[in-house]
């Protein structure tokens, strides 16, 4: 493991040099250039030498700008829990700076091993109150690497670190969590938009809030820059900025992995009516049978347990059965029967309290034997907005990514941040 994370610092590092290399050589070309640019004046021979090196130079600054994301766009920054409620926190890296909650600078060892007490954070023997670690590479909080910086605080539990860094940068890294960017690039491309677009209406949510976003999947699968790479990389600069917006404003991208057929109404989750989220039919995730459908076994004394232990009064649990199905063809309800009498549960909640990954989505069918319950299901997720499966799909029927996601999100409009503000 520790060797692996060796070798993506390394890669991160040298990603950084290239491209300041690129940098200095687009800026000595630009001033050159400035300083002798008179062809009226000069010799045939001069010409000739002066014009090459400007199609150099172009072609310099060409290549380095499309492996850059505008400094501009670089300016929003997204908040990410990535730990939450430690008892210990290691903090480690290459040239780290580390401040206090004032924004003294203060001199650590490192590895740094940092704990939580009553009055704060207990490092080296002296206690903070907040400690911010940024370095020019990768910090690396237990073992694994982020860009941007760290700022560790005590919470109610234990640590709390904070990953804060360009909302482009976090992108690039979130990509391979959620998806593989080896995937059809128009697909990487709509995932880099939703997942921009989830972020930023998160972020106006929680704007007083010391973060904007969980790095599971409460909110968005988020590792670090471990798994970056050149394609996920291209995905969010091909995009750069660009969100989803309805009348104007920036929409709720929720997402999943598979719907098993139709995309869900957001009121059948959640409650609330969104008229870009209505659901759609979506016959594309179908053609991958792997990720599409599941199966699970399960004891029924196992289930009780666990809707017991999420705060449903269950006792005596014999069966289980169906109920009604709503009109996008997922389980309203599911009931429970049991020596007690029967009661219901609605298949958001049974799915909670059993496990998200045992019932993947509310699109199943049950079948008891001899108290062992069989779950066969399709579809993985809540089921709303943007299928993945099916946005892969789509890609590989040569569907753009303004197409895939005016499919999902019919209504909506993509826009650059810059547009809207
Ligand atoms: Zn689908």
């Amino acid at each position: 493991m520790i060797d692996i994370y060796s070798m993506r610092a390394k890669l991160c590092n040298n990603d950084i040099q290239a491209t300041n290399i690129k940098i200095r050589q687009s800026k000595k070309l630009t001033r050159s250039s400035k300083m002798c640019f008179y062809p009226q004046v000069l010799q045939p021979m001069y010409r000739t030498r002066i014009i090459i090196f400007l199609v150099l130079a172009a072609t310099v600054l060409s290549w380095s700008g499309m492996n850059r994301i505008n400094a501009a766009v670089l300016d929003e920054t997204i908040r990410v829990a990535i730990v939450k409620s430690a008892s210990k926190v290691t903090v480690d890296g290459d040239g780290l700076l580390v401040t206090n909650e004032t924004g003294e600078a203060l001199v650590l060892s490192f590895p740094a091993i940092v704990k939580p007490v009553k009055e704060g954070l207990l490092v080296e023997g002296k206690l903070y109150r907040v400690l911010t670690f940024s370095a020019s590479s990768a910090v690396y909080v237990n073992n694994k690497p982020y860009r941007g910086l760290a700022e560790l605080s005590v919470a109610d539990k234990g640590i709390l670190v904070v990953n804060q860094l360009p909302l482009e940068e976090y992108l690039v890294g979130l990509i391979n969590c959620e998806i593989s960017s080896a995937w059809p690039i128009e697909a990487v491309k709509a995932q880099a938009v939703i997942a921009r677009t989830y972020a930023l209406n998160r972020k106006m949510a929680r704007i007083n809030s010391p973060y904007h976003l969980e790095s599971s999947v409460i909110d968005q699968v988020y590792e670090g820059c471990l798994i970056e790479d050149s394609r996920s990389r291209r995905a969010v600069i091909e995009t750069e900025g660009e969100v989803l917006t309805f009348g104007g404003s920036i929409i709720q991208a929720f997402y999943h992995s598979s719907c098993g057929g139709r995309t869900e109404a957001s009121e059948n989750v959640w409650g609330a009516s969104l008229p870009y989220l209505k659901g759609v039919d979506c016959q594309y995730c179908l053609t991958s049978q792997t990720a599409t459908t599941w199966e699970y076994k399960i004891q029924l004394k196992e289930i009780e347990e666990r809707l017991v232990s999420y705060g449903h009064k269950v006792s005596g649990l014999y069966d289980i059965k169906p109920g009604a199905i709503n009109s996008r063809g997922r389980l309203k309800q599911v009931a429970l029967l049991t020596s007690k009498g029967a009661s219901t549960v609605s298949g958001e909640q049974f799915r909670k309290a059993v496990g998200y990954g045992v019932i993947k989505s509310t699109r199943f069918t049950l079948k008891n034997s001899k108290n062992e319950i069989t779950f066969s299901g399709s579809g993985n997720g809540h089921g709303v907005g943007l299928c993945q499966w099916g946005a892969k799909q789509r890609a590989l029927d040569g569907f753009g990514c303004g197409e895939i996601l005016s499919y999902y999100y019919p209504g909506t409009e993509l826009k650059k941040l810059s547009d809207i503000r």
